[in-house]
């Protein structure tokens, strides 16, 4: 009798584990669905340098209105020198 109540014991203690763990295995899949998603949403917001054709997310992109228009860059080395390029261009 004792042996049955202690092998449902261990059994009821082996089903409380795997439990656990698959528990512990969905929140963490969880937690990376959500993460891909920030990412996923964050990637909308990006904007390429015209010069060194890096994509900057838009909060952090350097910007320059050039000609009307409004230019992305990573930072102002790149703008000053992507200006720099323009102008040389433009010289006969
Ligand atoms: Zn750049």
């Amino acid at each position: 009798m004792i042996l049955k109540v202690l092998v449902i014991l261990v059994l009821l203690y082996v089903g409380y584990r795997i439990v656990v763990m698959i528990l512990r295995r969905v929140k963490a899949q969880d937690v990376k669905g959500s993460q891909m998603h920030a990412k996923l949403s964050t990637r909308e917001d990006l904007v390429q340098d015209p010069f060194c054709k890096i994509y900057v997310p838009k909060s952090q992109a350097y910007v320059k209105e050039i000609n009307g228009r409004e230019q992305y860059f990573c930072g102002s080395a790149c703008c000053e020198k992507y200006l720099s390029e323009k102008n040389s261009l433009f010289e006969p």
